[in-house]
């Protein structure tokens, strides 16, 4: 399940150091520490899992606090690859074992073709030689069970290819499965941060052969904690489902919508100049603000729902960071200069 840099044993000096650093970090951050919160502090105060530290200090940097939902979400993105590759290590090894098996099967039944083609052979030297009745029934008996053997071989074969057949469609649709999981995120059914780093460096490195330009939105919805407090997680967690659709109605094919954690989403809008990223980010924001979110059990009719937005595009010499960062930026620009607004990077002037 776990990865690898998650999966270890420590010397007990270290793990008692870490057992503590661990709850006194979470103490401090008001987390309660259930097994998954622990587990991710534990791996943040030994600082070995590069990623998730580096993710952990941008956060406290950002914000200056962190909570459970994030460690939540540190654990599925940053602490489960190694259970993904697992299943896939497993299902290659089964398909290995079954190739194998098969080839085994052929190779026998063309060793018992070989045998039976002899058998053919000698029966019909034998009707050469002018037979009797009883080499006649000799030889017709012989024919016979080798024959016999022969189609029991073939069923046999047909058996195993069939069996093949059916593992190869599993394993097919166990590969495709996996392939979402690791690039979905599972509330919203958007792209993960994973799936959008892998996008953008793509994007990025093809960059070179054309000269489109491709923009980035972040957004943020505003508020959102006073969900939580007011209405629970529950209701929160389908706001945050309710606003990636909403989103998502207002994309093209092209464009790849991803939940960057928490309550914050990303798109990454290939072919697209700063102006037209504009121009969806508004359509963006209109849709979620008409959004209509009724609590089911009282009927009771929730605030409505807006974000802030911030618009970065490419520049030649980006990386996949620095252009964040200026999304980021202008996304912090919206925030501070009073939420429910859309930020481009040209105005960014906060630093
Ligand atoms: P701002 O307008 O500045 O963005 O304020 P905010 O309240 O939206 O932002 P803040 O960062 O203060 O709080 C975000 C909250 O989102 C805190 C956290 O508990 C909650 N949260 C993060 N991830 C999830 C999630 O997956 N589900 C739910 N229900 N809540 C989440
Ligand atoms: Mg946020
Ligand atoms: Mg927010």
């Amino acid at each position: 399940m776990l990865n690898t840099h998650c999966f270890r044993l420590d010397s007990a000096d270290d793990a008692n150091r870490w057992h503590g650093d661990a709850l006194e970090f979470l103490n401090r951050n008001n987390i309660p520490a259930i097994p998954i919160c622990y587990h991710v502090a534990y791996e943040y105060v030994s600082r070995r899992h590069d990623e998730l530290t580096r993710l952990i200090d941008a956060q406290l940097n950002k914000t200056g606090q962190l909570d459970g939902h994030y460690l939540l979400h540190l654990f599925e993105s940053q602490c489960l690859d190694g259970g993904d590759s697992d299943r896939l290590d497993r299902h290659l090894a089964d398909l290995h074992n079954l190739l194998f098996k098969v080839l085994e099967g052929v190779t026998n039944s063309c060793s018992q073709t070989d045998l039976f083609n002899e058998t053919l052979l000698q029966q019909s030297n034998a009707l050469s030689a002018n037979p009797g009745v009883e080499d006649l029934r000799g030889i017709a008996n012989n024919l016979l069970s080798a024959t016999t053997q022969a189609m029991e071989n073939n069923r046999l074969l047909h058996e195993q290819l069939n069996s093949v057949e059916q593992q190869s469609q599993t394993l097919q649709s166990e590969v495709e499965k996996l392939r979402d999981e690791i690039s979905m995120d599972a509330l919203t059914g958007l792209f993960n941060r994973r799936a959008l780093n892998k996008r953008m460096n793509e994007l990025i490195d093809s960059y070179g052969d054309t000269t489109a330009p491709f923009s980035i939105l972040m957004l943020d919805i505003d508020h959102f904690k006073r969900f939580n407090d007011s209405f629970g997680h529950v209701i929160g967690d389908e706001v945050i489902r309710r606003v990636g659709l909403a989103m998502r109605t207002e994309l093209r094919e092209l464009d790849f919508p991803a939940r960057y954690g928490g309550e914050e989403f990303t798109v990454l809008l290939p072919e697209t100049d700063i102006t037209s990223a504009l121009d969806i980010a508004q359509s963006i924001h209109q849709s979620v603000a008409k959004l209509i979110l009724v609590k089911r059990s009282t009927k009771e009719r929730l605030p409505s729902v807006t974000v802030s937005v911030g618009a970065a595009s490419f520049r030649r010499g980006d990386s996949s960071e620095s252009l964040l960062e200026r999304a980021d930026q202008a996304l912090y620009q919206a925030k501070e200069s009073g939420r429910n607004k859309i930020v481009s990077e040209a105005e960014i002037t906060y630093m």
